[in-house]
C-alpha cells in the first residue's frame, strides 16, 4: 500500500494478479473533438501506462469513460469513437467499441479476446443510470468484471455507477498509475510542500475558489489573484473597478480573507495594472497602468507590470500551485498574463510546478509550455475539491478500511 495518506487503504493495480481476468479500468477519456478530431489529447495519453501494464500482464481489458454532457444516445459528436481509434493507434492493438454497455455484446466479446484486442464501452453516460449512480447499470457491468481498477482521476469527485456504485458490489478493486501520481502529488501540496510556496489563483469566480483559498491560508506563504477573482479583492480595498467582473456577495469575504492573510504575515499580490476594454467581444484592449479602472472599462488581464511582480514571486519560490487563468486568455489580446506565468513556471527551478487542470491546464497547453511543469492534473474539479479537503466518491469507495484495526489506533 503507498504511503501517501490520500491513499491509505487504497490498493494500487501492481496489487492485483492480472493474468487472464477481466479488468474493468475506469479512465477519463473525456477530450476535446471538434468535427470527429480529437484537438487535446492529454487524457488519452495520461490513461497510457495503467492501460499498457494490464495489457503486459495479460488482463482482459474492458476500458470505460463519459466523454462530454450527451442528453441522448442520438447525440453522436459524444461517441468514443475517435479516441477508439486514436487508442487503437497509440497501443498498436484492436480496440473493440461497444455501442451497448448494457448488452451481452462485451460478454460475447471476452470470450473469445484476442491478446492484441481490448475492449472499450461506448459513453458511460448515453446510459441515464451513469449519473444517476444507478445500481442496476452497475451491476450488469459487475457481472462481466473480475477485478475493479479506477485510473479516472478527473471523475472521481462524481458518486457515478462507474465510480461509485459499481466498486461497491467489487470484490477486487484499486486504483491505476495516474490518479496514484495526482493524489501523491495533491498530497504534497498539503502536507510538506517545500518552501517559500506560491499559490496562484485566476479564473472566473471567487466562490469557485474560496474552500480551496480556505485550505491553502495555512499552508501557502504567497498569494497571486488574478483573473476576474481579482476584481472581487480590489473592489473590497475600495479601488475602483469600472464594468469589471465582481461578485457583490463575495466582496465582504474578500475584505476578511485579506485581513487573514495579513494577520498569518503572509503576502498576497493583486494586480497593480491591467489590459482593459470597454467591450470585451470587439477583442481589443488597451493598457491602464494604475490598479484603478475608469467608470467604462473592464479589467480582462493583468497588466505588464503585474506580471512583472508575479514573476519575481515565481523566481523566488519553491512550491507552486496554479489554478485559474489571469484573464480572458482564450482571445489572444487578453492572454498575455496568463501565457507570462505559464513561460515564469516552466523556467523557474522549483522542484514543484503544479497546474491544476481545468482551464489553466488548457492555458498551459495553449501557452506551449505544458510539458516543463512538473505535473498538470487532468481533473480541474476533482483536484480543487481535493485540495479543498473534501472527500471523493471514486477514492473512498476503493478504501478497504479496517475498523477494529483503526479503532485501536
Ligand atoms: P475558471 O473556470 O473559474 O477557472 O475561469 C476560467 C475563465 O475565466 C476563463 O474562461 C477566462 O476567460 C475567464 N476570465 C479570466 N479572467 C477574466 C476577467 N478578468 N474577466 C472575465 N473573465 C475572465
Amino acid at each position: 500500500m503507498s504511503t501517501s495518506p490520500g491513499l491509505k487503504y487504497i490498493k494500487t493495480i501492481r496489487e492485483f494478479e492480472l493474468t487472464d481476468k477481466v479488468v474493468f479500468l475506469r479512465l477519463d477519456l473525456n477530450v476535446p473533438i471538434d468535427g470527429g478530431k480529437i484537438t487535446d489529447e492529454t487524457r488519452i495519453t495520461a490513461s497510457l501506462p495503467t492501460i499498457k501494464y494490464a495489457v503486459d500482464r495479460g488482463a482482459k481489458l474492458v476500458l470505460a469513460s463519459h466523454l462530454g454532457r450527451p442528453k441522448t444516445k442520438d447525440d453522436i459528436q459524444f461517441s468514443l469513437e475517435p479516441v477508439a481509434q486514436r487508442l487503437s493507434e497509440l497501443l498498436g492493438m484492436e480496440v473493440l467499441l461497444v455501442e451497448e454497455p448494457k448488452s451481452n455484446a462485451a460478454k460475447a466479446l471476452l470470450a473469445g479476446l484476442k491478446k492484441n484486442q481490448i475492449i472499450l464501452l461506448e459513453n458511460l453516460r448515453f446510459e441515464p443510470g451513469e449519473t444517476k449512480n444507478s445500481d442496476e447499470f452497475a451491476s450488469i457491468l459487475a457481472s462481466y468484471c473480475q477485478i475493479y481498477i479506477n485510473d479516472a482521476f478527473g471523475a472521481s469527485h462524481r458518486a457515478h455507477a462507474s465510480i461509485e456504485a459499481l466498486p461497491r458490489m467489487m470484490k477486487e478493486k484499486g486504483i491505476g498509475f495516474l490518479i496514484e501520481k495526482e493524489i501523491q502529488i495533491l498530497d504534497q501540496l498539503l502536507e510538506n510542500p517545500a518552501r517559500p510556496y506560491l499559490a496562484i489563483l485566476g479564473g472566473s469566480k471567487v466562490s469557485d475558489k474560496i474552500g480551496v483559498i480556505e485550505k491553502l491560508i495555512d499552508v501557502v506563504d504567497t498569494f497571486i489573484i488574478g483573473g476576474a477573482m481579482a476584481y472581487t479583492f480590489l473592489k473590497a480595498r475600495g479601488v475602483p473597478v469600472g464594468k469589471s467582473l465582481v461578485e457583490a456577495d463575495k466582496v465582504a469575504y474578500a475584505k476578511e480573507m485579506m485581513a487573514r492573510i495579513e494577520a498569518r504575515h503572509k503576502s498576497l499580490i493583486l494586480p497593480q495594472d491591467h489590459i482593459v476594454t470597454a467591450d470585451f467581444k470587439s477583442g481589443r484592449g488597451e493598457l491602464c497602468t494604475q490598479q484603478a479602472i475608469a467608470d467604462n472599462m473592464m479589467g480582462v488581464d493583468i497588466g505588464p507590470k503585474s506580471l512583472g511582480a508575479c514573476e519575481a514571486a515565481i523566481r523566488g519560490a519553491k512550491t507552486i500551485f496554479w489554478n485559474g487563468p489571469m484573464g480572458v486568455f482564450e482571445t489572444e489580446v487578453f492572454s498575455k498574463g496568463t501565457f507570462g506565468i505559464a513561460k515564469a513556471m516552466a523556467e523557474s527551478k522549483a522542484p514543484m510546478r503544479i497546474v491544476g487542470g481545468g482551464d489553466s491546464a488548457a492555458a498551459a497547453e495553449a501557452s506551449g509550455y505544458a510539458s516543463q511543469m512538473t505535473h498538470i492534473s487532468t481533473g480541474g474539479g476533482a483536484s480543487l475539491e481535493y485540495l479543498q479537503g473534501d472527500k471523493l466518491p471514486g477514492l473512498e469507495i476503493l478504501r478497504n478500511r479496517r475498523p477494529s484495526v483503526e479503532a485501536k489506533l
